[in-house]
């Protein structure tokens, strides 16, 4: 992998590269642990036209092969206030390559819940396929545990 961090904006020439791209971006603040790439359900694909809304806390992607549509992590439960736009790299391309960073808190022993690690803050990370550059589309805080169903909603 590399990463050209020379110009405005730091580009990838493979989507491993979002797994430096989203500890160095570290969304909210928060230290990236874990990159988890996105895939589709249905095909396998991993070039996605995605929608957010940054307000509400909400991200889709849909498979630009078998056109599939998912709901990324938590989103269903915004989905009803969100209204999601479609994302655009800054040269207009809008098909990407998606992970999710995932930073973690130790979290306190609640009504007999074991203590543990839990994920704080999401980031949606992309590689847009047309000139490799690298964005955080979108971030939002979890306030709210158990939290390991998120690692499948990348
Ligand atoms: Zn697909
Ligand atoms: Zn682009």
């Amino acid at each position: 992998m590399s990463i050209d961090k020379s110009g405005q904006l730091w580009k990838g020439t493979v989507a491993g590269d979002l797994d430096e791209f989203l500890p160095a971006f570290a969304a909210g603040g928060y230290a990236v642990e874990r990159v988890i790439h996105s895939a589709c359900g249905e095909c396998g694909g991993t070039v996605f036209a995605l929608r957010v809304d940054d307000e509400q806390g909400y991200a889709d992607r849909r498979c630009l092969r078998c056109s599939h549509s998912f709901l990324m992590l938590d989103s269903e439960d915004s989905a009803e206030d969100a209204e999601p736009g479609e994302c655009a790299c800054p040269c207009g391309g809008e098909a990407f390559e998606l992970a999710v960073g995932y930073a973690m808190v130790d979290v306190a022993s609640v009504d007999g819940s074991p203590a543990g690690r839990e994920v704080k803050w999401v980031s949606v990370g992309a590689r847009c396929v047309q000139d490799g550059a690298l964005g955080v589309y979108t971030d939002w805080k979890i306030d709210y545990g158990p939290t390991n169903q998120l690692f499948g909603g990348a």
